[in-house]
């Protein structure tokens, strides 16, 4: 087996303090080989969002190792985690995220800008993009011109717009009706396979693990067996 693109170890977060103290991670423990779709599952409050936002260096744990693509995330500097969110990882938020003044290709052009790719490399690659999600008809079309699953496939499209390595997606579906949210996994799945690129997707929607290769389960901060 290749090397794992994602690999986690003894990774604890606790918030708070004393009485109030929550163990949002206890001891997880994962790896994720290279072009995998893992589904994180659990109900809300089981420390899903945490265990994403440490493995993007959002967020730093309190004991423990991420590492991805060769580089351990937790022994990294700001200067370091501001460079591995530009170029390795990419998020997919359940509210989109998406600016609102700026036009869907605007949006999708967001990570080209931030590395100072020229206009014209940029505007071809936001227009493949757009045809990958099929919102090619869309670009001019600012966010809140768009339905809730448009905006979902934009925010897709800016994720990859810069070849991350990992495409961490944290309830991308959440806001949306069932449907709809099953055709943006299916879009996930899709585009996984024919960009390269390695997911993890928090989901507590039993219908989207069944596009994922795998499932991690986490309950009260601990992944547990399937
Ligand atoms: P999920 O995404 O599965 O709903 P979270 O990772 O958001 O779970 O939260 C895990 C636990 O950590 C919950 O008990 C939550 O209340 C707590 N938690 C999350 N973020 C914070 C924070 N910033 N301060 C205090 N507690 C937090
Ligand atoms: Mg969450």
């Amino acid at each position: 087996m290749s090397a794992p693109l994602v690999s986690v170890r003894g990774l604890r977060r606790t918030y708070g303090r004393g009485r109030t103290r929550v163990h949002a991670l206890r001891d997880a423990e994962f790896d994720v080989a290279p072009g995998e779709l893992v589904a994180v599952v659990g109900r809300s409050g089981s420390g899903k969002t945490t265990l994403l936002n440490v493995v993007g260096g959002l967020d730093r744990p309190d004991d423990g190792t991420v590492t991805v693509a060769g580089t351990e995330v937790t022994g990294l500097d700001d200067d370091g985690l501001a460079r591995l969110r530009r170029d390795v990882v990419a998020y997919v938020f359940q509210t989109f995220g998406l600016i609102p003044v700026l036009s869907a290709a605007e949006n999708v052009g967001v990570p080209l800008r931030l590395r100072g790719l020229p206009t014209a490399e940029r505007e071809r690659r936001v227009a493949l993009l757009l045809r990958l999600v099929g919102l090619e008809e869309h670009a001019g079309q600012r966010p809140a011109e768009l339905s809730g699953g448009q905006q979902q496939r934009v925010a897709i499209a800016r994720a990859l717009a810069g070849s991350p390595r990992l495409l961490l997606a944290d309830e991308p579906t959440g806001q949306l009706d069932s449907e709809t949210g099953l055709a943006v996994m299916a879009l996930l799945r899709a585009l996984v396979e024919s960009e390269g690129v390695t997911a993890i997707v928090a989901t507590h929607d039993p219908v989207l693990i069944a596009l994922a290769d795998r499932a991690l389960h986490i309950e009260d901060g601990r992944l547990v067996g399937p």
